[in-house]
């Protein structure tokens, strides 16, 4: 089978882990991209409590935690992220309020209206994006946001080649009007989407790893798996710079809405 046909699914998660734990991000994203986001949110004191869900390292959590008050629990499934997580709250002296636990988005930890914020930058795929919006909901008080960031298609139609890849990798991929109307249905105001710009992809994600894949080749000469693997993030990022017209990362934005009782 060609690499290119083998899908992200095969690879074992240690593997991938180990991959991306040499990376800043873990997910396409940028500083500004998540500071743009923060910016229609504004109910945060310093008592307010914030969920990031899927956090892997970190990079979104930090930015988040020096531009805004309150306490942030930052949840992955993998203990070798958290690990790392926790070491860079340390090394900007935020672990006080900056704390990360190894946990699942299906089982969060959390009580009924606790958070006053759910974040989760390119990680809801994990449990679908309609089945993170509805089963988060009850975490947040009522007025309480949730960000997220989700791979969505541009258009309404678009070439074979990409739309094979990305059903395969995740069937929830969806166009950006049917994601707000996914997020209005869930009980959310949707307060704002915007696409990522490209940088987020092309400079945060794709080229950092490109001396990763050197080195990884070289650590595991002659590991099959190895070498699939990275097949496939190369091809991943061919198929982005062939056909970022049609798909790319937005962000949503929404407000936990409750009706008064009765209505
Ligand atoms: N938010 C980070 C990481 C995104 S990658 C960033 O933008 O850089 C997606 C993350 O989701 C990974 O760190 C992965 O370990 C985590 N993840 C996958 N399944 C999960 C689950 N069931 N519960 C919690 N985290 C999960």
């Amino acid at each position: 089978m060609k690499e290119e046909n083998k899908s992200i699914h095969e690879f074992g998660v240690n593997l991938i882990c180990e991959y991306f734990l040499g990376l800043e991000r873990q997910g396409p994203g940028s500083p500004e991209v998540t500071l743009k986001a923060l910016g229609f949110i504004d109910n945060l004191k310093k008592d307010s409590c914030i969920a990031d869900i899927g956090c892997g390292t970190g990079g979104q959590t930090m930015v988040l935690a020096q531009n805004v008050q309150g306490n942030i629990t930052g949840i992955d499934l993998f203990p070798a992220f958290i690990e790392q997580f926790n070491m860079n709250a340390t090394k900007i002296n935020l672990q006080e309020r900056v704390k990360g636990i190894v946990g699942s988005m299906e089982n969060l930890p959390f009580q009924n209206e606790e958070l006053d914020l759910i974040w989760s930058e390119g990680a809801i795929y994990n449990i679908g994006f309609e089945r993170g919006l509805n089963e988060w909901r009850k975490f947040l008080k009522p007025g309480g946001y949730i960000a997220v960031s989700e791979v969505s298609w541009f258009t309404e139609k678009r070439p074979v080649e990409i739309e094979k890849f990305w059903m395969d990798a995740y069937p929830g991929i969806d166009t950006i009007p049917n994601k707000v109307s996914q997020m209005q249905k869930a009980g959310y105001i949707p307060v704002a989407t915007f696409i990522l710009p490209e940088n987020c992809w092309i400079d945060n994600f794709y080229i950092p790893q490109v001396s990763r894949q050197e080195e990884f080749l070289q650590r595991y000469r002659g590991n099959k798996t190895v070498e699939d693997l990275i097949a496939y993030q190369r091809y991943e990022a061919q198929l982005y710079y062939k056909f970022k017209e049609y798909y790319g990362y937005v962000f949503y934005v929404g407000k936990k809405f409750v009706y008064p009782d009765p209505f």
